[in-house]
């Protein structure tokens, strides 16, 4: 593990760095507390410092303070040193944020004891967070595909909807079903209806610009949020997407599958919420499957937006 010594004493210094690189650690040197305020700052800076107190330019004191007040949520462990090795001072450094002390002139196994304990505090700390975000991993995405679950990508709905209402943009959805899906089950078996799922987020996913997102809703069915520039963009876009995918054979388990979407898309307007979103582009993929499959139906705007003669409109 690489660590920071900040001491002034060049003697003290060496010594420190001596005993630890024994230790099998890299060491990273300040001879100030500016110098070590700079290392201490960068994203790949040592996770354990040992801090002496008085030192030219920034003291120990101040160098804990600045770097207890940076934003993150892997700080690292502080072993202050202090020569002083009074109650008060020891105190006043454990309250400004260092994990541990050591005093002047140090002995050797305790040096390497006091580091040990940072070291074990430090992998817990990572593997506490690695933990966390897999939980949260876990909780927003959907385990076959990778893609964002339902809970998911209503949220950035959600946020995407506020968005484009507050800067104006147009945002649309576009509720994806693959067509009889059910007989890719029936005929090849689960596993493989598993890696159309899988391929057609993949396909989704290369169809779309980093901004959109695609969430699983449930079995067969996928919902794309998308910011576009004009409401005309809409159909192409989503048409696109349907074609390739018709045209786009998926490889499976047991061979080359290929499958059609029906895509019911609604465009969110003035007063447009998540819900009546979902509402109007169901009805839209509802059209299109009584229309036939494999085709994207646009829902007509909201009574409160609709131009005259606003009609679904389908490719
Ligand atoms: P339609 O064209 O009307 O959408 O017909 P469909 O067969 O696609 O729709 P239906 O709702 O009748 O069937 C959906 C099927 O999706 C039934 C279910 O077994 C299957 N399904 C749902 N979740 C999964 C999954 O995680 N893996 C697999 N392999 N199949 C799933
Ligand atoms: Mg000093
Ligand atoms: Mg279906
Ligand atoms: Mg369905």
């Amino acid at each position: 593990m690489r660590i920071l010594i900040a001491e002034d004493d060049l003697t003290s210094r060496a010594m420190l760095a001596a005993v630890l690189r024994k230790g099998g650690h890299e060491i990273v040197e300040a001879s100030n507390g500016a110098e070590a305020w700079q290392v201490l700052q960068q994203p790949d800076a040592p996770k354990i410092a040992i801090i002496d107190w008085i030192m030219p330019e920034m003291d120990g004191m101040d160098l804990i303070c600045r770097v207890r007040s940076l934003p993150t949520d892997r700080p690292p462990y502080l072993i202050m040193l202090t020569s002083k090795g009074e109650k008060a001072d020891i105190i006043a450094g454990l309250d400004a944020g260092a994990n541990d002390y050591l005093r002047k002139p140090f002995d050797a196994g305790e040096l390497r004891a006091r580091v040990n304990v940072g070291f074990r505090m430090v992998e817990m700390q990572t593997a506490l967070i690695e933990s966390r975000e897999a939980l949260a991993f876990q909780a927003t995405h959907d385990p076959l595909t990778g893609m964002y679950n339902r809970r998911a990508i209503l949220d950035h709905l959600h946020r995407q909807l506020a968005h484009a209402h507050r800067h104006g943009e147009v945002l649309a959805v576009g509720i994806c079903d693959i067509d009889h899906f059910k007989k890719v089950n029936d005929t090849y078996g689960h596993q493989t209806g598993d890696d159309v799922l899988c391929g057609l987020t993949t396909m989704l996913k290369a169809s779309l610009r980093v901004e959109d997102a695609i969430g699983r809703m449930g079995g067969e069915e996928f919902l794309v949020v998308a910011t576009i520039k004009e409401e005309s963009d809409v159909l192409p876009l989503f048409s696109r997407i349907r074609t390739h995918v018709a045209e786009t054979p998926l490889a499976t388990r047991s061979g080359a599958l290929s499958i059609t979407l029906s895509v019911g898309v609604a465009v969110a307007h003035t007063n447009s919420t998540v819900d009546s979103l979902l509402e109007r582009g169901d009805l839209a993929l509802y059209q299109a499957k009584n229309q036939g499959r494999n085709r994207v139906v646009v829902a007509p705007a909201p009574p409160s937006a609709a131009q005259s003669g606003s009609e679904p409109v389908w490719a």
